[in-house]
């Protein structure tokens, strides 16, 4: 049984030795906010390019009052620059399957089920199960009918494949036995996927996903995702929050619809 897990990969940086050779270049000056961290000054700075509003056209505002006012006035793009790499292990295919829907300034690379081999593969145990011990031994029966059932389908059909398709690579033979026997699987199989996307997209898919209280899969990972962004650029996340529902599971929402 896999339980969800957050690594990673990639965080905001920002090269600050280039940024100081274009203001050299450009006879400009920044005034940089004290604190304020690397995703939030990239931004900062793709932001004042649009009006070169460096130097004495540079209002007093904070690094965090300048994001603030970005995303009041819908100018979203500028946070388009800045993104993270995660490495989600643990989840369902079930759930990734909702999680790859979402098109826009995101990228995935998702473990094969035509490359790999799932005989050996883990089921991720839907929360609300473990209330009823009869639903969960039937459940568990259920995962490893379907283990037992991969691995039989690939037994029983490993020559006659081999027959029906003389033409076939070893590596084509694989891939169509296990798409044959991954057929089998259910939503609960464990996968690993990649996942990149930038603050924009993220603010829009925690705003989205981030509070389905039904669906705790995507509000776990919404909050893990919430608590690294957070904390690498507060100013791009301010206006979302950390919740709890009665049972202790997470939900993340978004403090104007929340109020609204
Ligand atoms: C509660 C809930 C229930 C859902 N139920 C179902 C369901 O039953 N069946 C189902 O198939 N899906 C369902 N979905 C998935 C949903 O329809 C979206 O496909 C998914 O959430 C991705 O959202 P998105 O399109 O906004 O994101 P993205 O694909 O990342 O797009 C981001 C934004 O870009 C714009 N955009 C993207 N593509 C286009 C385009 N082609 N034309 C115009 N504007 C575009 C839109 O403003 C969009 O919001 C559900 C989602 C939720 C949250």
């Amino acid at each position: 049984l896999a339980e969800p897990k957050l690594y990673v990969l990639a965080r905001p940086s920002i090269d600050l030795g280039e940024i100081s050779r274009f203001l050299s270049d450009e006879a400009l000056e920044w005034h940089r906010t004290d604190n304020a961290l690397a995703g939030e000054e990239l931004v900062e700075v793709a932001g004042r390019l649009c009006y070169l509003s460096f130097s004495s056209k540079q209002s007093p505002k904070s690094n965090s009052e300048y994001i603030q006012n970005l995303i009041a006035n819908g100018h979203e793009s500028v946070l388009e620059h800045v993104s993270w790499s995660f490495l989600l292990t643990g989840v369902s295919r079930g759930f990734t399957h909702q999680l790859v829907r979402h098109r826009v300034g995101i990228a995935f690379s998702q473990l094969s089920q035509q490359y790999h081999d799932e005989e050996n593969a883990g089921f991720v145990m839907p929360k609300g199960i473990e209330l009823s011990s009869e639903a969960s031994d039937i459940w568990k029966q259920q995962m490893n009918a379907s283990t037992a059932a991969y691995r039989k389908i690939k037994e029983l059909l490993s020559e006659g494949l081999k027959e029906q398709n003389p033409t076939f690579s070893t590596k084509e033979l694989n891939r169509l036995s296990n798409s044959v026997a991954r057929s089998v699987m259910p939503n609960a199989t464990e996968t690993k996927i990649a996942v990149t996307a930038n603050a924009r997209t993220l603010r829009h898919f925690l705003k989205m996903r981030g509070d389905i209280a039904g669906d705790y899969e995507m509000r776990y990972v919404s909050a893990a995702i919430l608590k690294v962004v957070s904390s690498d650029a507060p100013s791009l996340f301010s206006d979302f929050a950390l919740r709890y529902f009665e049972d202790s599971s997470p939900r993340v929402v978004h403090l104007p619809d929340e109020n609204s």
